[in-house]
């Protein structure tokens, strides 16, 4: 998504209750399976209830059940100040902080080019995740395609699908080519 439309849907935050609950009346049962989400970011770290309402509200979740997981679906490093000054890896750092499961790129993670992109793999600590990113040397996936998380006896796929139009609309999409001007990363349409 281009920053321009998507920057008013920072920090949105959606509850996904496999069990059907109302968690403002504190009544979540145990055992229940939480997934939080939040995409579009675009480093507004302080704006609507920020990194730090987040990460207060995955604590006050665990209190009531174990199976709570928070979701980034990208677009998180590239769109503010803090990102500019710090090429994303001020936002790498607060997303480790606080305590991201699961983190899918989006197209804007791509903006500074593929050299700081490997450099947000390297340091995002719950790793990215993307079927459709191939590595046209070798034909295979860059990074895993999905990941399995247990919730006692219930096991949950979560699959990464990036932005496959990220080669195109990223400002550095240049760093996508090799020398003679050849891709050597393609984004898979279907995957
Ligand atoms: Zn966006």
């Amino acid at each position: 998504m281009s920053i321009r439309f998507c920057k008013k849907l920072f920090l949105i935050l959606a509850f996904v209750f496999l069990f059907s609950v109302n968690v403002f009346a504190n009544n979540l049962p145990d055992n229940d399976i939480v997934i939080l989400y939040t995409n579009d970011v675009h480093c507004a770290v302080d704006e609507s209830i920020g990194y730090a309402g987040v990460k207060f509200y995955v604590d006050e979740m665990k209190k009531l059940t174990p199976y709570v997981t928070l979701v980034d679906a990208g677009d998180h490093t590239s769109g503010g100040v803090i990102g500019v000054i710090s090429n994303g890896r001020y936002l790498i750092q607060i997303m480790n902080e606080t305590g991201y499961d699961i983190a899918i790129p989006g197209n804007h993670e791509f903006d500074s080019g593929w050299a700081v992109f490997e450099n947000y793999i390297k340091n995002l600590k719950c790793g990215y995740l993307a079927c459709n990113l191939i590595d046209l040397k070798t034909g295979k996936p860059i990074l895993p395609a999905y990941k399995i998380l247990n919730y006692g006896d219930t096991k949950i796929a979560f699959v990464g699908v990036t932005t496959p139009s990220s080669v195109f609309v990223c400002l550095k999409a240049v760093k996508f080519y090799g020398r003679r001007r050849k891709f050597y990363i393609r984004f898979v349409r279907r995957c």
